[in-house]
């Protein structure tokens, strides 16, 4: 029986696992500096975790979610996101004790039952990074700032930053109250998702893809007119801060972002290369979620985090050519002549393997053209040759497949070969 991967899952190997580490490595790196701390949560939740902190109103709660009933009939929810599973930790762990701010970041696996395209899969994976404590609008501007430098660190350079600020639960309420009115008037031309957004997040409708060059969209009225006097004063904040860090954004005023828990400040990082099939991908997406905490019985905890699709980093990295290269060379080979050298030889490769030397052998052959072939098979820089009369006189025929040049040495300084300090060698025959 033939068994395939379902469908919008990946399986990573090689190449794209390469890259894949190769980023995790430069996200941690990078976390370290800031004081960003790993968490690793569940990668399944309570269903009702979900439902009341991404929200009903989300496309990820409304049609995404990997839902189950387990065996002991609770509902079970593969995550779809981060950021819900985090604010419960930081609850029920009571991590809001600590004083000031508390960053962590994580890493691993989401699922969403979307359809597959390029850069959008039902299970990918997540870099993202959540702060906890006092809002400032110093920090939302870092925050950004962190993720601009992330994807220059990884050499995305093609990146428009957009930024908006869709106020406090006062300012939304405004807003939306506008909003509702404008829309009802205009929403027999439009589509039937904005149909539904209409009842259920009205806001998401400035977000539809589908309706987004009409004239209707052009003219909604615009959420910096609704902004209460503090949310208006702290975006300004946020701009003259990004303008401080030289970060090049642009003010998205129809930026709104699919998740009902965002307030305040909110940010998306755009793949901008108009040549490009995947012009206009979103790399990175985030804002704050002042209410989240408190939503889940917390205390009342101010907060923004983002969150990045590692896939999507993958694809254009390897579009852009800045994917690392995948050294799957061998420091050595080590070929045996006649039977009674095959261990020795076995002996000396863990020898080298202890100082950290990928060294290979062939356990099987013991001619000479298998041997060399794996060799070849594995790019083995050197080749180590162990024959009868270099056995009995503590001796080893060094190749360099480099330089093509050959050497007879003493086996004890094979070391110095591979420039590396270490306990002499020795056969023990
Ligand atoms: P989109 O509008 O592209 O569906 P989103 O608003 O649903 O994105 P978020 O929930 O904010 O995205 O997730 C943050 C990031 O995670 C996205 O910018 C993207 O890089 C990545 N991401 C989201 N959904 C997927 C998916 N199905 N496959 C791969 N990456 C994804
Ligand atoms: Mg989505």
């Amino acid at each position: 029986m033939k068994v395939s991967k379902i469908k919008g899952t990946l399986d990573y190997f090689g190449e794209q696992l390469n890259t894949y580490r190769y980023i995790e490595g430069v996200a941690k790196e990078i976390c370290n500096s800031h004081g960003i701390k790993e968490v690793m949560l569940p990668t399944f939740e309570a269903t009702e975790l979900f439902a009341r902190g991404v929200g009903e109103g989300s496309d990820i709660v409304s049609k995404e979610m990997y839902t189950f009933v387990d065996r002991s009939n609770r509902s079970i929810t593969l995550r779809p996101e981060g950021t819900a599973g985090v604010t419960r930790w930081f609850v029920e762990n009571k991590m809001y004790i600590n004083p000031g701010l508390s960053k962590y970041f994580y890493v691993g696996p989401m699922f969403r039952y979307e359809r597959p395209q390029a850069g959008r899969y039902r299970e990918f994976r997540q870099f993202g990074v959540e702060a906890f404590g006092p809002g400032s609008a110093y920090l939302d501007a870092d925050i950004i700032c962190f993720a601009d430098s992330f994807l220059k660190k990884l050499g995305i350079k093609n990146v428009k930053v957009l930024v908006n600020n869709i106020g406090s639960k006062q300012s939304r309420a405004n807003y939306e109250k506008v909003l509702v009115e404008y829309f009802t008037k205009n929403i027999d031309s439009m589509c039937a998702d904005c149909k539904n957004r209409l009842l259920k997040n009205p806001l998401r409708i400035l977000d539809c893809k589908v309706d987004k060059e009409t004239e209707i969209m052009k003219n909604a009225p615009k959420i910096s007119d609704y902004l209460i006097e503090e949310d208006k004063e702290y975006a300004k904040s946020v701009i003259s801060a990004l303008d401080a860090l030289d970060i090049n954004y642009e003010v998205d005023e129809k930026l709104v972002r699919g998740l009902d828990y965002y307030t305040s400040t909110v940010f998306e990082f755009i793949y901008d290369d108009p040549a490009s099939p995947i012009n206009g991908l979103t790399l990175l997406a985030g804002g704050r979620y002042n209410g989240l905490a408190k939503e889940l019985d917390g205390p009342d905890t101010d907060a923004i985090g983002f969150a990045t699709g590692m896939e999507r980093l993958i694809l254009v990295m390897n579009e852009l050519g800045v994917a690392p290269v995948l050294d799957e060379s061998a420091d050595a080979c080590v070929i045996t002549i006649g039977e009674v050298t095959k261990l020795e030889g076995i002996r000396l490769t863990n020898y080298l393997r202890s100082y950290n030397l990928k060294c290979e052998i062939d356990y099987i052959n013991h001619n000479l053209k298998p041997q060399f072939k794996l060799s070849d098979r594995i790019k083995a820089k050197h080749v180590l040759i162990i024959g009868e009369d270099e056995l009995n006189n503590g001796l080893i025929k060094v190749k360099n497949i480099e330089t093509k040049e050959e050497k007879v040495i003493e086996v004890k300084n094979i070391l110095k070969e591979f420039n590396k300090e270490g306990n002499e060698y020795a056969y023990k025959k």
